[in-house]
């Protein structure tokens, strides 16, 4: 496609604008279990653990779910982060054993606050035929990580202007901001651009940002990316420039101010010492594992624990994977 009118205005962009745009392309990685899903993982990377505080994102689809089999992730536990799910399309069913259903579905963000420890299932529904999004890991700080589970839910409103879209699900971008507290400064937005389109994006220039790109083409501050890359941009602009190719394209648009705190990332669980998450994998071996060694069948637990119970979801709970042989990594 090619930009259809006659005479287009040329956008000026007049902020100080990003420099040393990075771009980290994303690795193949399956769910797990038969005909599972596979997912683009683009954080964390070798070289780049976070960015503000986010910490993992995986971006999948669109994947026809009659031949990739859907989303069905048994209850699993979480410690020290929050989860936050973004779609395109599809719909999935989330459990969490502090009580919450909830479903979430295209333009809602559904953010899991995990803290001292939680566990959830995700299940995409029967109506689901096609699913695409993200899913994305915020690691809380220090002070907070052992806050209580929570979980909340929101819709933002469609924002817009000429050849753009945008909806803001955490944080404050082109006018409009999200209600949905967080522990850290961060931003978080879907924003669709039409093939050509230039568009200044006022930035808070004490963030670092990250430009994943779900379709589409697009420079990022002056740095080509495309469809599942990742575009790290560095702290200090005040206004991002993106230029749309030629097919348009559609980002999600992610930031905070650099985390500053050292985070030990293993498996679900985000601590700060390799011991601490050696304690948080054996609290839910022991959850689940019954007397005879065997992981207790049919979402029954042994006990409820540090993780609580995923209330009425059959599948069997997903035991933590074997501990590596050398100490786990502090990454920042
Ligand atoms: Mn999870």
């Amino acid at each position: 496609m090619s930009n259809p009118e006659s005479s287009p205005a040329e956008v000026v962009c007049e902020g100080r604008q990003a420099a040393g745009v990075e771009l980290m392309e994303p690795r193949e990685v399956p769910l797990g279990g038969p005909r599972a899903m596979s997912v683009r993982r683009t954080l964390p990377q070798r070289h780049r653990s976070l960015i503000g505080a986010w910490c993992f994102l995986d971006h999948y689809g669109p994947d026809v779910v009659s031949e990739s089999g859907g989303m069905e992730v048994a209850p699993h536990p979480h410690t020290g982060l929050q989860t936050v799910s973004w779609l395109f399309a599809g719909e999935i069913e989330h459990r969490d054993s502090a009580g919450n259903v909830a479903m979430v579905r295209p333009k809602e963000v559904n953010l899991m606050t995990a803290g001292r420890g939680i566990s959830h299932s995700e299940v995409s529904t029967p109506d689901s035929t096609v699913l695409h999004g993200a899913q994305l890991w915020v690691a809380l700080p220090d002070a907070v990580r052992d806050t209580d589970p929570g979980f909340e839910h929101y819709a933002p409103a469609e924002i817009g202007g000429e050849g753009w879209r945008a909806h803001v699900f955490l944080g404050s971008l082109l006018g409009d901001s999200s209600p949905v507290a967080t522990f850290t400064p961060l931003l978080g937005a879907e924003v669709v651009l039409d093939p050509g389109t230039t568009l200044c994006v006022p930035v808070d220039p004490a963030f670092e940002l990250g430009v994943l790109v779900d379709r589409g083409s697009v420079a990022v501050g002056g740095v080509e990316a495309r469809a599942a890359d990742l575009a790290y941009v560095p702290p200090g602009a005040d206004e991002l420039v993106l230029v749309a190719g030629a097919e348009g394209a559609r980002l999600l648009v992610l930031g905070g101010p650099p985390f500053g705190e050292s985070i030990v990332m293993w498996w679900n669980f985000v601590g700060r010492t390799h011991d601490e998450v050696v304690a948080y994998r054996s609290a839910w071996q022991e959850q689940i594992t019954g007397a005879d060694g065997e992981v207790v069948p049919d979402g029954r637990q042994v006990a409820p624990g540090r993780f609580g119970v995923v209330p009425d979801q059959p599948l069997s709970p997903i035991p933590a994977p074997v501990l590596p042989n050398a100490r786990l990594r502090e990454r920042r």
